[in-house]
């Protein structure tokens, strides 16, 4: 399992990709992603998926 962003929701602040303890996030021209096969959804991190817990837009961090 992993987490997708929502493209059309994301303001592109960038706070998520710091946040993530697996690397998954990038940024691509200015567009948010998580690579799903690096996610691991924080588990042995995290109580809670970081992205979704920084994220300033609700349910824009979502599992896929
Ligand atoms: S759920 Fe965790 S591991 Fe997956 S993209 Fe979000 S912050 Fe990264
Ligand atoms: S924290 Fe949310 S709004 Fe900010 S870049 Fe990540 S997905 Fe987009």
């Amino acid at each position: 399992m992993a987490y997708k962003i929502i493209a059309e929701q994301c303001t592109g602040c960038g706070a998520c990709e710091f946040e993530c303890p697996s690397k998954a996030i990038k940024e691509k021209n200015g567009v948010f992603a998580i690579n799903a096969e690096k996610c691991t959804e924080c588990e042995g991190s995290f109580d809670t998926p970081q992205c979704a817990s920084v994220c300033p837009v609700d349910d824009t961090c979502v599992p896929v």
